[in-house]
Order: C-alpha cells, then structure tokens, then sequence
C-alpha cells in the first residue's frame, strides 16, 4: 500500500471535542441543544444508527428524545408527531430515521419537518439553500466528505473531482459541495459510457454507488484521492466499501478505509447540525 490512510475515525472525534466545548458554552447561556429521534418499525441497521446517534448526543451534551414507534403507526400519527415537535422549543433538530415503512410517502414526512429544525438536510428549502449557496443545512454524509478532505489538507479548488453515484442523499449534494469548494465536477452514474475513462482524468474521486468493491485500482490515476461512501457486505458477510481497497491502495494518494472512513463522519457532522440548530433557535451569534 502507498496511499495514506484518512482515518475518518480520528477526524470525526476531534469533531466532536470539538462540538462538546460548543455545547458548554451554549450550556452556559441557558441553553441544551435537543434533538428528537424518530424511528418508525423495527429495521435492525436502523437500530444500530439510532442508538450510536444517541451515544454521540450524549458524549456532546445534545439532550436526545427518543421516539421509537411502531411499524403499524399510521402517516397521520408520524405527521402529528412531528408538527409536536416544530412547536417545541427544547427541540432544536428533529430527525426520522429512513427508510420508513412503505405505507408512508417519505417525501411528505421529510416537507412536514420545519426547514430550521431539519439537522439531517433532506427538506427541499435546504437543498435548495446548497445549490443557490444560500445557509441552511448541508446533508450529513456528504458534509462528512468534505471534512475529511479539508482536514486531510487536500486542496479542493481547480481539482478534478469524478462523483460516481447520483442519489438524493450522497451523489448530488456531495456533487453541489465539491463545486461550492471550486472543483471541476462530474457526476456518474448507471448509464456512464465509458466509466474508467473519466476515472482515470480524477484527482479526487467520491464512490457513493453502493455496489460492493467496484471501483478498481486498475481504473485509477496514479496519485488520485480516494474517499469511498459504501457500505456494503462482500461475499464473506464482511463489510466493505465501494472501492477495492488493496487494489486502490497501491495507485492513491490518500484513500478512506470501510468501515472507519465517511461512516463516522457523518454522526460528528449529524451533532455538527445539532449544535448549528440551537445556536440559531438559541439567537446566539
Ligand atoms: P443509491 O442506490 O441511492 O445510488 C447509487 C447510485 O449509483 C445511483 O445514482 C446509480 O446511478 C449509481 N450506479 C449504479 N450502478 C452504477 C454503475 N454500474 N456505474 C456507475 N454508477 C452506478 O445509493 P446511495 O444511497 O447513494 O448510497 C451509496 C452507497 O453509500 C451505499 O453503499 C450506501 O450504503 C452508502 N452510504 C453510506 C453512508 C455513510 O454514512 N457512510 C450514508 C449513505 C449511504
């Protein structure tokens, strides 16, 4: 392996030193940042996301309320629940853990949320902040990504950036982001031609396809940065990312590691949001 490693473990608790002094400070002003966690059925991985949101919360000094409801609740019920929690001011960000049964319509969930209260950075008003660069909340993972390359001090600006993924979540916000850094962007996707032609123009590469190990060393620029969004199992059950680590290794600059690369980041920029939220509920400048 030549690549250095970004140890996306390591970014993410200096993140959250980081918040936990934040928190104090607004502790001081009267003020405990709380954030309501909605999760809806009985999904094990949600489970899992829930409760390291929850540790994170309580490492930081962020109060979290749990909602855990059952798969049979009604829409309505979800709706009411969270229309509660816009008007409460103790609740600074309100989360619903996705996905959420299929008798819901996830869209109208996400709008129900208040713009102000939205740590997680799904509802329209906020991805559409990002695009037109006006403030709001950037989406966790995506911001994660971000992090990693800026505290890894990789320049961003005038680089070549190949984003392969066009989700909601992952692929057009981190797309939005690298471009709001300056970079030259390309966004793939399913019906890319000739992937590994552009691959091998990229000096910085996101892999947000969800297909274990499919990007390739062999598909690479000597020297390119390597951030792997994936999360998935290989044919051994183990957990692995987007990218064919060994394989990258050799031809990267700088690659992330699955797990401990973006996974991390994006519960320390989840409490990033949280703390963002009360201090704007909170009127502190
Ligand atoms: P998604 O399924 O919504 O999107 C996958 C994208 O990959 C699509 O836009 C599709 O066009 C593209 N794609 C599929 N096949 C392709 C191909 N052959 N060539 C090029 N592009 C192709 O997935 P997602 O929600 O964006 O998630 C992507 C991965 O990131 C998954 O493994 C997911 O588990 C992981 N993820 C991780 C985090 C985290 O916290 N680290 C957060 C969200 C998602």
């Amino acid at each position: 392996m030549s690549a250095e490693l970004i140890d996306g473990k390591l970014i993410a608790a200096s993140i959250k030193d980081e918040l936990k002094e934040k928190v104090a400070n607004l502790m001081a002003q009267g003020i405990t940042p709380g954030l309501a966690v909605i999760l809806v059925g009985d999904n094990s991985a949600s489970q899992v996301y829930v409760n390291n949101k929850k540790k994170a919360c309580e490492y930081i000094g962020i109060k979290s309320f749990s909602y855990e409801l059952p798969a049979t609740t009604k829409e309505a019920e979800l709706l009411e629940l969270i229309e509660a929690l816009n008007g409460d001011q103790t609740i600074h960000g309100i989360l619903v853990q996705l996905p959420l049964p299929k008798h819901m319509d996830e869209q109208k969930i996400i709008l129900k949320i208040n713009p102000t209260k939205d740590v997680d950075g799904f509802h329209p008003q906020n991805v559409g902040a990002l695009s037109i660069g006006l403030e709001g909340f950037v989406s966790c993972t995506p911001a994660g990504v971000i992090q990693l390359l800026k505290r890894s001090h990789i320049d961003i600006a005038g680089k070549q950036c190949v984003v392969v993924g066009r989700s909601n979540i992952v692929g057009k916000p981190v797309s939005m982001l690298l471009l709001r850094e300056h970079a030259t962007v390309t966004i793939c996707h399913s019906r890319t031609k000739d992937l590994t032609a552009v691959l091998r123009q990229a000096d910085i590469i996101i892999a947000a396809v969800g297909i274990p190990k499919f990007i390739h060393g062999t598909m690479l620029k000597q020297g390119a940065v390597v951030i792997d969004v994936g999360i998935n199992r290989d044919e051994t059950g183990k957990l692995c990312g987007d990218v064919d680590f060994e394989s990258c290794a050799l031809q990267a600059s700088y690659i992330t590691p699955v797990p401990g690369g973006v996974g991390p980041m994006t519960i320390a920029m989840l409490m990033y949001n949280c703390v963002l939220a009360a201090t704007n509920q909170g009127g502190i400048i």
